[in-house]
């Protein structure tokens, strides 16, 4: 099975977080948080359509300005969305720069703000060949967890405490269209851009009686076939990605329960491990994870996979100790989980 989302972290774990999530076979790619994203290339940079910014803290937001810079000038939108006190924030550093010398030929750039909190979302939109004037007052629109649907996908929120509000995130697929190779050679039809056009009908529920025509690039010029006839000879419906992205949280009772909530049955969690357990304190004052913690929480919500960052340079060399403690927190949590679930 080929993946839709291709999710990695862009730095290591004891440098800023960002999470880059490329769409397979597409020049497209989602982003969780901004820190430094100098290593991702302009190529990658430009396919990013939507960020999600957990908040903003230096570590995970500095990168906006790199991201700007490289789509100013460009015919295109951005959309980035973050939580309370986002749109001051961003209106900030959008003041923070001279624009005389934009104007609406050199920049069509066009940048939609989302400030999300527990009830609402704000959402303003800023022209950037008008120097980022806000193009009216922001609009209120009601809030209950997605943030931005499209039809394969949906990502989505959940309001947690850090010193500040912070988000955690979800991105998940509707459902997962694999294409059987098997299926094709025995229609006599090659794999081309054609197959994109076939899942988004997919996606997009068209009538599984209406008819659907591959095209040429399928090599077999002509071909019609009834859309649902040909989703059961070449392709297999299987559940969505689920992938979570968890940082910069304290262990509260609260955030716990929403994360573990949250969470449930994600296919790749990252969250963050900021100290190990012995320095639980500190973690709490700062209103970070532990390892532990990560692992519990990875436990408790049936993640398939986790993975830990955003470790404290305190560590520095010792990030072995950091996933080491993570990872037994998860089998030892896993375990009494099955323990209980057989009494
Ligand atoms: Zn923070
Ligand atoms: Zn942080």
């Amino acid at each position: 099975m080929h993946p839709l989302f291709l999710p990695r972290l862009v730095n290591g774990p004891f440098e800023d977080p960002t999470l880059f999530i490329p769409f397979q076979f597409q020049r497209r790619a989602l982003v969780f948080d901004l820190g430094d994203v100098s290593r991702l290339t302009p190529r990658e940079l430009l396919k990013i359509s939507h960020g999600f910014i957990t908040h903003t803290h230096m570590d995970h937001f500095i990168g906006f300005d790199h991201l700007l810079r490289c789509l100013l000038g460009r015919e295109t939108d951005l959309s980035l969305y973050g939580p309370a006190g986002f749109l001051s924030n961003v209106e900030g550093k959008l003041a923070g720069y001279s624009w005389d010398l934009v104007d609406r030929l050199s920049c069509g750039l066009r940048l939609h703000l989302h400030e999300v909190h527990p009830d609402r979302v704000l959402r303003r939109s800023y022209v950037g060949g008008e120097g980022f004037a806000a193009e009216r007052d922001a609009v209120a629109l009601p809030f209950a967890g997605p943030l931005h649907t499209e039809p394969a996908f949906e990502v989505s929120a959940v309001v947690l405490q850090h010193s500040i509000p912070c988000l955690g995130l979800a991105l998940k697929e509707r459902f997962h269209v694999s294409i059987l190779t098997s299926g094709l050679a025995a229609l006599g039809l090659q794999p081309g851009p054609w197959l994109t056009r076939f899942k988004k009908a997919l996606y997009e529920g068209a009538d599984p009686g209406s008819t659907f025509d591959p095209g040429a690039d399928a090599g077999k010029a002509g071909g019609r076939f009834v859309l649902g006839e040909l989703r059961e000879k070449i392709a297999r419906i299987t559940a969505g990605q689920k992938i979570v992205y968890i940082t910069d949280v304290g262990d509260t009772p609260a955030n716990r329960a929403a994360i573990v909530a949250f969470a449930r049955r994600a296919d790749a969690l990252f969250i963050e491990a900021a100290f190990l357990h012995s320095e639980h304190d500190r973690a709490a004052a700062t209103h970070h994870l532990t390892a532990r913690q990560a692992g519990e929480i990875a436990a408790l919500a049936g993640a398939r996979r986790f993975t830990v960052f955003h470790f404290s340079p305190r560590y520095e060399r010792r990030d072995l100790e950091l996933e080491h403690e993570a990872r037994q927190a998860y089998e030892r949590t896993s375990a009494q989980l099955g323990g209980l679930q057989r009494v």
